[in-house]
């Protein structure tokens, strides 16, 4: 930061003329790398611990046997060695858990299709969630070839179901959806995460309790848990992370209080299949324009990716962070907006509501949504209103530049 002092006739100090960098890029870009940092730190430390206490265990366990099988040990001790020898079973689970976490297991990869997977422990997993939770499966017809342990992925399924019917105690929805989805440049370093390619992609949504920011934040910490005490051991999420990050792929989250939980799973295609199975993008340039377009969208990484792809493809873009801010700079600016692209679920006033005073201006105006959710959970809640549109998040530049040209074109 330069500042150049300006001065008046009496040659006091009247203003300040400064100069700033724009790095708010670089400080997300830094916390990523601390988060992904902390995740590795925590995952050496918890597979160093898990590795000691196995060997630990070991020798519980090896003269407890020794002991139980001791004729001359009265009925009474024995019981009690058992007790021991029981607890020692359950920190040798717990110590397996954490060296899925930390990565120190052995993956054993085959090339299969993902679609198998799931349908092989669809069942499994209704058994699970129980049954006042529906269980939904919609699955590509395209093959998605992975290399993958497939114990582990069912492993991350298990887990990812289990949690979901933790949240669901008065029963629900859970949907599992499976795509392919090409990863480009831009996606991967908007996001931090991944190598660009094609990956295959397992949805799960669930319609219950769902999360705030600070829960989201930290759900693949290990023994971070916000169940009541013999409830929650706090290491299905991190264990999660742990195979994911094993088999080169990526996870994300959204969610929000009261409105369910979305996760993805990005694992790259089989390098064999690769090529064949998805068709790579046609560098085409995507289409863009000059009208004016409101962004609406609450978190600030989001907000400024998308002006970046407006604005790089010529748009004019205004800026709201929520529902009441778009909604008062519509009515102020309304002639001159042209397409409101807009956050389906906001704190405060939700895109829904915002999208009514907005119509309310303009009976015609076109709103463009995006959300985290799944079709299936919108649909389910109603969160769509006549003659608007829907983009899943990620969205994809040349996506949402299609949609966006296609809605101005009506
Ligand atoms: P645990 O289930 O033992 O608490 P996990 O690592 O599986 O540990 O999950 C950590 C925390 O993440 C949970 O306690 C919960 O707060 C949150 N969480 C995970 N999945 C969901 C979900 N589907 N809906 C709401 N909260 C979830
Ligand atoms: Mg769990």
């Amino acid at each position: 930061m330069k500042k150049i002092p300006l001065f008046d006739n009496q040659g006091k100090v009247r203003f300040l003329l400064g100069i700033a960098e724009d790095i708010t890029e670089r400080k997300q870009l830094e916390e990523k790398l601390l988060q992904s940092q902390k995740m590795e730190a925590i995952g050496q430390l918890a597979g160093g611990v898990a590795h000691d206490f196995n060997n630990i265990l070991m020798v519980i366990l090896g003269y407890g046997s020794i002991l139980v099988n001791e004729e001359t040990l009265p009925e009474r001790q024995k019981e009690q060695v058992e007790q021991i020898m029981n607890a020692a079973d359950k920190a040798a689970k717990l110590t397996s858990d954490l060296l899925a976490f930390s990565r120190k297991q052995v993956i054993k990869p085959a090339t299969m299709d993902l679609n198998d997977i799931i349908l092989h422990v669809e069942k499994f997993l209704s058994r699970i969630i129980g049954e006042d939770v529906q269980l939904r499966a919609r699955l590509t017809p395209r093959e998605l070839q992975v290399d993958v342990d497939r114990g582990q992925i069912e492993q991350v399924l298990i887990n990812l179901a289990t949690n979901a019917r933790d949240a669901m105690p008065k029963g629900g929805l859970l949907t599992i959806e499976t795509s392919a989805q090409r990863i480009d440049e831009a996606f991967a370093q908007a996001n931090g995460i991944g190598v660009p390619g094609p990956y295959a992609v397992i949805s799960i949504s669930d319609t219950g309790a769902g999360m705030d920011e600070q829960t989201r934040r930290r759900i693949f910490e290990p023994f971070f848990t916000t169940k009541e005490v013999g409830k929650g051991t706090g290491l299905g999420m991190s264990i999660v992370y742990g195979i994911i990050q094993q088999h080169s792929g990526f996870v994300n989250v959204y969610s929000e209080p009261g409105l369910g939980t979305t996760f993805r799973i990005y694992l790259p295609f089989s390098e064999q299949s690769a090529e064949a199975a998805l068709e790579p993008e046609v560098a085409v340039a995507p289409p863009g324009g000059t009208e004016t377009i409101l962004v609406v969208e609450d978190e600030p990484d989001l907000r400024l990716l998308l002006q970046n792809i407006l604005s790089g493809a010529g748009y004019r873009v205004l800026l709201a962070e929520n529902g009441q801010v778009a909604a008062d700079l519509y009515a102020a600016r309304a002639g001159e907006i042209a397409l409101v692209l807009m956050d389906m679920i906001m704190p405060g006033m939700s895109g829904k509501e915002a999208c009514h005073v907005i119509r309310a201006v303009d009976p015609a105006a076109k709103v463009l949504y995006t959300s985290g959710y799944t079709m299936d959970i919108i649909k389910s809640r109603d969160l769509l209103d006549e003659g608007t549109e829907l983009l899943m998040k990620p969205v994809r530049p040349v996506e949402l530049l299609k949609k966006v040209r296609e809605m101005l074109d009506r």
